[in-house]
């Protein structure tokens, strides 16, 4: 197409969507399209309407202002030529713009008072340009990918604390909205659908103020059709979800209730992490050995295969100095930040790779059991390990829970 010029189309086929019957370019792309590298793609999803995207990849900042990223910038249609002839259009009035930036509204139609702006004249968007307003309640609106990060205004009245909220469109076009609050101490999920993320949100909050005004609570532990022990449990009357009972299931050592699972065992936390390392990694892959004996493979394993073995290692080390030492076998404290310490078993493994000199791509795969045997390696472990308790206990301060 231009031939001198450094776009990138990423198919042929997609060099001829853009010079469709003697489609040229005017003097100006031609010199705005010079000063930059970028490329262009197209896609098509039959899920999604319209089903063609264009997006468009710049490597030089090119919007004149500052603050801008440089995000992808896309455009859907229902045909191929005209969704990158948009794109490019579109892209070429956001460039020359002289903007003004107002608060962006959400797909509600509701003004964000976080910052977030539009320019009103090309659309283009700045996140959290403006000066801030009163806060509000927020969400992601999740628009297929398309408005990805922006933010919605919460219409209801839902509990501040602790309840994060998203929705957006799924595919087929239906909205939703999801909540994840704690009622009557149970942590729960609810969803609302509807035509417009508005009726979404609302078709959610009646679920949740039904669900909190219910008087008692009648648990029962079949689950849409299927029986479960592990203590999840599903109210008879306002449908609220959540674990609410004991698990019928026990600790294979000390016969206290509990769904912790260590492969096919049943193992308290206490039990669980006296295990050493090599006790814990064999109970663990027990189940492996008998996969051939039509045993289901849990959820988990099935969408992201078994982990790696030194991982599995590493973040048993952690759990196990964390209940121990940290969290002093206290399991409600533990489980609440059970989450925190992946985080922390990924960056000591990256310690790790360091520790052996390795780099680059080869770093971002995980270490082998030799290299985890490496003394080096094991020093580094050690080293993290007693700071562990030391660590959380700063974190907890900061947020109020030693007073
Ligand atoms: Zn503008
Ligand atoms: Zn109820
Ligand atoms: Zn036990």
């Amino acid at each position: 197409m231009i031939a001198s010029n450094q776009y990138k189309p990423v198919t042929r086929e997609e060099e001829s969507l853009c010079l469709q019957e003697g489609e040229t370019w005017s003097e100006h792309e031609k010199s705005l399209f010079s000063q930059f590298s970028c490329s262009i793609s197209v896609s098509h999803d039959n899920r999604l309407s319209p089903p063609y995207a264009a997006v468009m990849y710049v490597d030089t900042p090119v919007f004149n202002h500052p603050k801008t990223r440089n995000e992808p910038f896309r455009f859907r249609h229902d045909d191929p030529v005209l969704a990158v002839r948009s794109l490019k259009n579109q892209f070429v009035q956001q460039v020359d713009c002289k903007h003004h930036f107002i608060c962006r509204k959400d797909r509600n139609g509701t003004a964000l008072t976080n910052g977030d702006a539009t320019c009103e004249h090309c659309g283009l968007m700045i996140d959290q340009y403006l000066p801030a307003g009163k806060t509000q309640q927020t969400y992601v609106d999740n628009c297929l990918g398309f408005e990805e990060g922006r933010r919605a205004v919460a219409l209801q009245d839902w509990p501040t604390v602790e309840c994060h909220l998203q929705g957006g469109t799924a595919f087929g076009g239906k909205e939703f909205f999801e909540a994840f609050p704690v009622i009557h101490g149970i942590e729960t999920f609810i969803r609302g659908e509807g035509d417009s993320l508005a009726e979404a949100e609302e078709a959610a909050f009646s679920l949740y103020t039904a669900q909190s005004s219910c008087g008692s609570h009648t648990w029962s532990r079949t689950v849409k059709g299927k029986h479960r022990s592990d203590g999840y449990a599903v109210c008879e009357h306002c449908g609220l979800t959540g674990m609410a009972l004991e698990p019928l299931t026990t600790c294979q050592h000390c016969d206290e209730p509990t769904s912790n699972m260590v492969g096919n065992t049943f193992l308290c936390l206490t039990h669980t992490y006296s295990l050493s390392e090599d006790e814990y990694m064999k109970l663990s892959r027990a189940d492996e050995e008998k996969k051939d004996e039509g045993k289901d493979e849990s959820p988990l394993s099935a969408l992201f295969g078994r982990v790696n073995p030194v991982t599995e290692r590493f973040l048993f080390r952690v759990y196990k100095q964390a209940f121990n030492q940290a969290f002093k076998s206290d399991s409600d404290r533990f489980k609440a930040y059970k989450h925190r310490l992946i985080a922390f078993s990924g960056k000591l493994e990256e310690a790790c790779q360091k520790a052996i000199g390795k780099t680059g791509i080869d770093a971002l795969s995980s270490l082998n059991e030799d290299e985890y045997a490496n003394p080096a390696v094991q020093s580094v472990i050690n080293r993290h390990l007693i700071a562990l308790p030391a660590m959380i206990w700063d974190i907890e301060k900061k947020e109020g829970k030693h007073a």
